[in-house]
């Protein structure tokens, strides 16, 4: 049993290498990240004291176009989890065909104790200490957990600074007024509903009728959960990482949101019953979605899980021990690198907006990523079926044979 999420990375992409014929040279070149970053942050604080902060940044491989992958602002990121999200964006970006690689960095804080003048300082440090590796064709950031639009604006004022000129697409996920894609903001959320969508119509069910628990109610979390309620599905549990809230006939999302806004948690809403974290995912519910953290379910508690479908909004939700009891129990998951991949779609799409200088509609952005998505899961779904693999299995074939392709292809 491996809690380590490189490991349990490493172990996804052996597993998947057994059932696509790669070479053996790209197989060597996908083993282990290009590039791993580990930096010092000095921030002065507002005491008037230096803090040094530990940064990372892991670029896996960027044989289909530059690296690409957020920033992970929390008290738990270590070098071993950053270089498993580099190998999932890296899958990811394959999965739903963008010319994009994979990358990912990370700060160790706990983001709510630093003031905001500190929270500035400790962006723009990041960016100071690992410009020379970034940039519109190098390696292109983007918001994760506890890092947002304000965030990429420090960093991309404090990287144009630097280099002395208007770059904007060296970071994604950027405040409108300085070329961000409109659409981005929930389209994490979106992507991951539109490939829900596609499955709930493929096993021809009526969402109505669909019971939805989810663990995570930020960016991810508490959008998914607004977008499905208004598709008509009954959202019956939520939680943040203080805990979370249970009604069996269903929460009103809205008022959900407006006591998080008051409170700062879902946590002690009226009209619903207080659960943990743990029993969230335990739930008899048709639907789980994991919007929070990576490794929630395990061996340890794969066998009490009672949904029917997984929608992995978070970064490896699932450890390779417990995807295997899952699909024994016939539960049917959208891996990670394909149901959350709407975020880097939109990222994508923003970068190729600040290449052309020009801005598309919200109506255009969505077409777009529902094209690009459904299509990615037609494709992985598919393959499911003619080879009779798990759709993890499936979307990192995919993936796979469009990286090693460009290995091969670059000699
Ligand atoms: P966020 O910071 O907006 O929200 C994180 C949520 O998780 C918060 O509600 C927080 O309270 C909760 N949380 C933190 N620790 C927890 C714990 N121990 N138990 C339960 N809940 C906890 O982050 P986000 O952007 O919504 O990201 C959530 C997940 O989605 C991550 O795995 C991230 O990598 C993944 N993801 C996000 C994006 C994106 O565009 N935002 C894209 C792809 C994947």
């Amino acid at each position: 049993m491996s809690h380590s999420p490189f490991q349990n990375a490493q172990t996804q992409l052996k597993k998947a290498l057994a059932y696509t014929h790669i070479s053996e040279h790209a197989t060597n070149i996908l083993s282990q990240p290009k590039r791993v970053l580990e930096v010092a942050i000095p921030v002065r604080m507002d005491n008037g004291k230096t803090h040094i902060f530990t940064g990372f940044r892991s670029q896996y491989n960027d044989a289909l176009g530059p690296f690409k992958g957020g920033i992970r602002f929390h008290p738990g990121v270590t070098a071993d989890e950053v270089k498993a999200l580099s190998l999932w964006m890296t899958i990811k970006c394959a999965v739903v065909g963008l010319p994009l690689g994979g990358g990912k960095g990370g700060v160790i804080v706990d983001p709510k104790t630093l003031s905001q003048g500190e929270l500035e300082r400790l962006s723009r440090g990041y960016i100071r200490a690992l410009y020379k590796y970034l940039g519109p064709t190098i390696d292109v950031p983007a918001p994760d957990v506890y890092t947002n639009g304000q965030i990429m604006a420090w960093m991309l004022d404090e990287y144009e600074t630097l280099v002395g000129e208007k770059t904007p697409g060296m970071i994604t996920g950027k405040p409108l007024a300085l070329g961000g894609s409109k659409g981005r903001d929930k389209a994490t959320a979106q992507g991951g509903v539109f490939v829900l969508t596609e499955l709930v119509k493929t096993l021809q069910k009526n969402p109505k009728e669909l019971t939805v628990a989810i663990q995570g109610f930020g960016n991810a979390g508490s959008i998914v959960a607004n977008l499905l309620a208004v598709e008509g599905y009954s959202i019956v549990a939520v939680s943040d990482s203080r805990g979370g809230i249970y009604k069996k006939d269903g929460l009103d999302i809205k008022n959900v949101e407006a006591h998080k806004t008051q409170t700062e948690s879902v946590v002690s809403f009226p009209d619903a019953d207080t659960i943990t974290n743990e029993q969230l995912l335990e739930l008899p519910v048709d639907i789980l979605i994991p919007a929070a953290l990576e490794n929630v379910i395990t061996e340890q508690n794969a066998d009490r899980i009672q949904a029917k479908y997984i929608l992995e909004l978070a970064n490896g939700p699932v450890t390779p021990e417990a995807d295997e009891l899952l699909h024994k129990k016939a539960i049917i998951s959208i891996p990670d690198i394909l149901a959350n991949a709407g975020g880097v779609t939109v990222s994508y799409f923003e970068q190729v907006q600040n290449a052309s200088n020009y801005a598309w509609t919200a109506e255009e952005v969505q077409a777009k990523l529902s094209h690009t998505m459904k299509t990615a899961f037609q494709e992985v779904w598919r393959l499911t079926k003619d080879q009779n693999i798990s759709l993890r299995m499936a979307a990192y074939s995919v993936a796979l044979v469009r990286i090693s392709t460009a290995i091969d292809a670059r000699g």
